[in-house]
């Protein structure tokens, strides 16, 4: 969840007519398929993009984005393989990762995703820095099957491995890994070679649990690795590296400021991310270094966002 979704939550929040104009038209919204090797293929609309993985057992899908795209991805999946979609992994608790998950459990697909991922769909959830309320999913969008660390599918000739990213971008996310392609989805917890990231911390996300992901992504990846954002094109092992050494720079500076005895405003106009937003906030995104340094000290102070509205 980033851009996209950010944007759709504050045309949701301020119903103004000039964010409403930030709403998002689904229906002209173009999925780019990217062949990423050794079957493994990218599925980008600039939202929870997806990832397949393409052989004769069929195919396995990861996230299934929003329910308006749902057609739309299968439809992409169908340009590049007859085969039935026999396997879903969700990435984490946002709608826009699994939105279209009862389309696909009713065309045959099982779906397999964290534990918390699963109470937080059948629970429904309220994202405070957004104030936007997820409905609870219907019993047939749920995973069927659930893991707590770590789990390994052996998958048309892949192994594709599932590591559990505790409190990161959410309380419910999976890496996953496709060790041959040398590909990993990243879940939320990379914002891309130049983005911020986002976590949610409503959901159970902390900035502490993102560098933990990060972390475990680069014990992970080879100068080859190619990671899967939260949005955008794949992004490289040395922006994985760069986006850790970045959020462990953050840390830093604003728990310098907190041990000073400032409060979130001041520290917010002492602008601590000042020499990095060059790289890492891009033009018109939302997340800005002011947004990011609120989220880090909200972070780091342990501030607990309202569960519901
Ligand atoms: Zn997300």
């Amino acid at each position: 969840m980033r851009r996209l979704w950010l944007a759709a939550a504050l045309a949701a929040l301020y119903c103004s007519s000039a964010v409403a104009q930030l709403r998002i038209d689904y229906s002209r919204l173009e999925i780019k398929t990217t062949d990423l090797g050794h079957g493994v293929y990218f599925l980008g609309w600039q939202g929870g993009d997806s990832l397949i993985l393409v052989g004769n057992d069929g195919v396995l899908l990861v996230d299934t984005s929003v329910a308006q795209m749902g057609e739309k991805i299968k439809a992409a999946i169908a340009r590049v393989s007859d085969k039935p979609i026999r396997l879903v992994i969700n990435t984490h608790a946002h709608a826009d990762h699994f939105g279209a998950n009862e389309l696909l459990a009713k065309g045959g697909a099982v779906i397999v995703g964290h534990e918390r991922l699963r109470e937080r769909m059948a629970k429904g959830q309220y994202l405070a820095a957004f104030k936007q309320t997820i409905p609870p999913s219907p019993p047939a969008a749920l995973p069927a099957i659930t893991y707590i660390e770590t789990m390994t599918i052996h998958f048309d000739g892949e192994t594709v491995q599932l590591f559990h990213a505790p409190r990161a971008h959410t309380d419910s996310d999976t890496l996953v890994y496709f060790k041959r392609a040398n590909v990993i989805h990243a879940s939320g917890t990379f914002g891309g070679d130049r983005s911020y990231p986002f976590f949610d911390m409503s959901s159970g996300g902390s900035l502490a649990g993102m560098i933990g992901a990060e972390e475990k992504m680069l014990s992970l990846s080879d100068d080859k690795t190619r990671i899967i954002a939260d949005e955008g094109d794949p992004g490289s092992t040395e922006g994985l590296k760069a986006s850790r050494d970045m959020l462990v720079t953050i840390r830093v500076r604003i728990q310098k400021l907190i041990d000073e005895g400032k409060s979130e405003d001041q520290i917010v106009a002492a602008k601590p991310t000042k020499d990095l937003d060059a790289r890492w906030a891009q033009q018109a995104s939302p997340l800005t270094g002011d947004f990011f340094t609120r989220l880090a000290y909200q972070s780091l102070k342990n501030v607990t966002p309202p569960t519901r509205p």
